[in-house]
């Protein structure tokens, strides 16, 4: 991940690309089977020195998140477009790197005795680990919800991360406005870690460099969509550039404007986008089906901002036309019967 040779560029030349790629993450189709996680961690953090990191995660919402109470600890931009201070996530925020007594119980002969224990990175019991509210939602009877927010690196068009690197070692690909870190040029400060609003950026304490999604370039430039996006087995994913207009994410950002991105506030301009989840009916106090829907109107507006709304009533509207046997080109898209349909020009195996 070597910035392009020549003279040390500014800031607004680092933020620059000719085109933008992006993901769409489908809210109602993700089912928090962790496949891209795995697929991500597999390919470029399973190592030694990252086991900490998930470059991409699945949490439950609402809930901590990943890393967690990520929206606690600042970082991005003002309403004003001025940098917000932000804090850097601990090793157990990122999700701790626990290891558990197989050997003991598994390979010694102590099954009937003894039980599969974690052990934290930092000793003892773990204090909190990657999912720990797994499922756990909110609400309450009879209408308890949650949802699975999938995250990763948003391969912003204004990225805080590359604002605040002291070292000039962040850039956007021009080809396709993947964010990269130059780790010849990081020297580990960390102030990337802190600026980015999402902490999509984790620190590798041994190698004393930031780390964080690339995006998987290496395939994106041999036109295989991304590892995370390539594995989910739910197609719940779509990838491609933003302004090819054939595309899936096009339609669904540019066109039907149905994906949006996540917490639009922090100012970065995030490029992985999300089509919002419609939850069941909510139950009344006698048991009785209601208009409403379990995932209250404020909690989807805290996640995605006031944008959110709009979306709902399209998708709505749009499934009703379905329910009432008409046609909606929305819904085929969204439910996308080959999954060559969701990756645009990255179809490629990868083989
Ligand atoms: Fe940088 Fe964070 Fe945006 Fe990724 S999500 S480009 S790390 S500011």
């Amino acid at each position: 991940m070597k910035m392009p040779v020549g003279t040390v560029p500014s800031k607004q030349q680092l933020m620059q690309s000719d085109r933008q790629v992006a993901t769409v993450i489908d809210l109602n189709k993700c089912m928090g089977c962790q496949a891209c996680v795995v697929a991500c961690k597999n390919l470029w953090t399973e190592r030694e020195d990252a086991h900490h990191m998930r470059w991409m995660s699945v949490a439950t919402a609402p809930g901590p998140l990943y890393p967690r109470d990520f929206e606690k600890k600042g970082g991005g931009y003002d309403a004003t477009g001025n940098a917000r201070p932000g804090e850097l996530p601990t090793m157990v925020d990122s999700g701790d790197a626990f290891t558990f007594n197989h050997q003991e119980v598994l390979y010694e002969g102590n099954a009937q005795d003894k039980k599969l224990e974690p052990t934290s990175a930092l000793g003892g019991a773990p204090e909190w680990g990657y999912n720990w509210e797994e499922d756990q939602g909110a609400g309450v009877w009879p209408n308890p919800y949650y949802f699975y927010m999938p995250r990763k690196c948003n391969h912003c068009s204004h990225p805080a991360c590359i604002d605040a690197c002291s070292r000039n070692a962040i850039y956007k690909r021009k080809e396709d406005g993947i964010v990269l870190i130059d780790l010849d040029r990081c020297e580990g400060h960390r102030h990337c870690v802190a600026a980015c609003p999402y902490k999509m950026v984790f620190f590798n304490p041994v190698k004393q460099k930031s780390e964080k999604c690339i995006e998987c370039f290496p395939r994106i430039d041999k036109k295989i969509a991304s590892a995370c996006n390539r594995q989910c087995p739910g197609r719940t994913r779509a990838f491609g550039f933003l302004d090819d207009e054939n595309s899936l994410v096009h339609k669904l950002v540019e066109k039907y404007k149905v994906a949006i991105p996540l917490h639009p506030e922090y100012g970065t301009t995030p490029n992985v986008y999300y089509v919002p989840p419609m939850s069941p009916q909510a139950f009344d106090s006698d048991n009785n089906l209601t208009d409403e829907m379990r995932i209250p109107d404020s909690v989807l507006e805290g996640y995605f901002g006031k944008e959110v709304h709009k979306v709902m009533d399209t998708l709505l509207a749009e499934r009703q036309k379905k329910k009432d046997g008409g046609s909606s080109e929305l819904m085929d898209l969204l439910i996308s019967r080959k999954w060559q349909d969701r990756y645009a020009e990255f179809t490629n195996h990868p083989v």
